[in-house]
Formats: structure tokens, sequence, C-alpha cells
């Protein structure tokens, strides 16, 4: 009788109910650094991407993934009035210090206001010839120059709320086998990531963030498997698989300047394990994507050289690298580089 009350009251309701509106969603991609490679040049930060995603009317700031994390990434994210403890994982693409060095001092200050622990997504340990490549090891050791000179038992004296391991006891890790196919390796409400074994160094990652407002792939310093030509491209092909008709592709580009053949004293081994910025256009033309966006730029725009290598010709503009894609067959829109870049994309209208 009760029951059957109950659905008397409702079953009025329900029948009146306009369905609900669908939450309008958002997702952002910023370019943290754009510097490639180890130099340090006037302006740029190192390597990293930043994703958001969320509530149109929350900014898209409801989920923060950052992608690698080269020097100055924390100022680059103070800039959009973030702070380490804001994000919600990190995730690396391969342990190159452009690409992890700005971890130490983001997990240093998350652990010096006393953020919670954090998930960090980076490949497993893989034997490399005679060495160990260990994100696990750059983990466990991420805060041991601050234990070893006292500073982390001098600030835990100040506030004992400070975790007692320093900033490696913040760290979550989520440890990526290698993988020829695309495998989920983090959700979280709406957001998946996949990730993929890449050529560069071992261990080497590419991700994908999807979401109902769209998908961004990070390639970061992908190449092809066949290290050096003749091969059919320098890019990758699990990139490819990867990115096959997402939004968005970040990637890392090399001019062809730097090749041999145009007098550059740039290292072969170097050289030939990024993709070049023509092949990329013809990549992202296959794969369907939308926005393709260059990042970690070899030679950085509008620079006399790159470390100690001229840039034969001289500098390079946005237009150099965005020309060579376009001649790789690419159509959509093409970003090349820009602290801060922006991309928002949304569940309307992509
Ligand atoms: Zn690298």
């Amino acid at each position: 009788m009760r029951h059957f009350l109950l659905a008397s009251l409702f079953l009025p309701l329900f029948a009146c109910a306009e369905p609900e509106p669908a939450v309008e969603t958002c997702l952002e991609v910023i370019l943290t650094g754009t510097q490639g490679g180890p130099p340090a040049v006037n302006g740029l930060a190192g390597a990293g991407t930043l994703v958001r995603y969320g509530s149109l009317a929350n900014q898209c700031n409801d989920t923060r993934l950052q992608f690698d994390v080269g020097r100055g990434t924390t100022m680059r994210l103070s800039q959009l009035d973030l702070t380490p403890n804001d994000l919600d994982a990190i995730f690396l693409t391969h342990m190159h210090s452009d690409h992890t060095e700005g971890l130490i001092g983001l997990m240093q200050l998350r652990w010096h206001f006393t953020g919670g622990p954090i998930d960090l997504v980076c490949g497993s340990d893989i034997e490399a010839g005679d060495r160990t490549l260990s994100c696990r090891a750059y983990s466990e050791h991420i805060g041991d120059a601050f234990v070893e000179s006292g500073e982390i038992a001098q600030r835990r004296a100040e506030n004992s709320n400070r975790h007692a391991d320093g900033p490696a006891g913040l760290i979550s890790l989520l440890e990526v086998p290698p993988s020829k196919v695309p495998k989920v390796v983090w959700t979280s409400g709406d957001v998946t990531v996949s990730a993929i074994t890449v050529a560069h160094i071992p261990g080497s990652l590419a991700y994908r963030v999807s979401t109902p407002a769209g998908s961004v792939v990070i390639g970061g310093d992908a190449g092809n498997s066949v290290s050096a030509p003749p091969r059919v491209s320098s890019t990758s092909e699990a990139v490819e698989i990867l990115s096959k008709d997402a939004d968005i592709l970040v990637h890392s580009a090399i001019h062809p300047v730097f090749g041999a053949e145009s007098g550059s004293t740039f290292p072969a081994v170097a050289y030939f394990r990024q993709s070049n910025a023509f092949d990329l256009g013809a990549m992202a033309d296959r794969a369907g994507i939308r926005h393709l966006v260059f990042s970690h730029l070899i030679p950085s725009l509008d620079a006399e050289s790159h470390g100690p290598f001229g840039v034969p010709g001289g500098p390079l503009g946005e237009t150099d690298f965005a020309a060579l894609a376009q001649e790789g067959g690419f159509d959509g829109e093409i970003h090349v580089g820009g602290e801060l870049r922006l991309i928002r994309l949304t569940n309307d209208k992509k």
C-alpha cells in the first residue's frame, strides 16, 4: 500500500519532467612550456602541457592534468592562477630532464603547502643496455636534495602537517608497462587517459585524453621506430594509432634545417629520434586531426642557435614550421608554439 501511494505521488512528476539539459562542458589545452630540449632560452619554459576539463560554468576547471613538467612549469601555472596543489594528476612522457626537471620544485611546493597525494603516471622501469630508465627511482628520490640539506626536517619542525617523507611521500606512482596498443591508464569522472608506448628513448609514452568536450593527444618527443633513414616517415606509428580522429595533437617538432644535409652539426641521434614538421603534417592529415599543435620546437622560434648548434640559414618563425606541415598535407588549424597558448573545445560546438 505504501509503495502504491509513493508511486502514485511520483508518477505525475516523472510524466511532466522535461529532459535535463546536457551540462555544457569544455576542454582546454594550454602550453605551459614550448622550449625544445635542454637549452635555456630567454622567456621559454620547458616542455609541458596542461589539460583541463569541466563545466563551462566553471571555466573547464574541474579536472587538471599536467603532461610533462619542464623548467618553469610552476611559474607558468601561477600565470593561470593555479598552484601545484590544484593539479589532479601528472603524466610524464619520458625520462629526459627537459620534461621532468620542473617536477622537483613543483612537488616541493605541494609538500610545503601540505597538498594531498597526487597520481604520477609514467613508464615502468625499463632496461636499456647496461642501464635502467626508472620513473620509480626518480619519484622516490624527488625530494632527496631537500632531505639531505636538512630543509625537510627544519620545515617539519615548524609545521608537522607536512608529510614526514618529504615530497616523495605525496606521490602515488602509476607505472605503465610497455604496450603496442592504447591502454587506459587513468580515469576520473568523464575523463579517460590512455597511453601507448612510442619510440624516442626506451619507456617513452604518448597519451590521449578523452572527454565529452573533445580529445587531445600528447605525443611528446615521439619518433619513428626506424631510428634513421631510409624509412617512410620520421613520425611515430604508435602516435598515429593513438591520434585517430582526435581533435587536438600536441607534438614536439623539429625543423629539417637541423638535418646534416642542411649543414647542421646537430647530433644525428637526437635529430632522428624527433618527428619533423613536414612528416607531422602528413601524419595529422592521415589521422584526421583538427588542431595540430607544435611545441618543444627545435630550433626555438626566432633563435640564432639551439644550445651550441647554429640554425643554418638563420632564425625561423611560426610560418616556417606551419608551411612545412601544410606541405605535408595538413589543412586543419596549425598552432606553432606560444607560451600559454590556449585551445578550447566545447561539447556543443566542437
Ligand atoms: Zn626527449
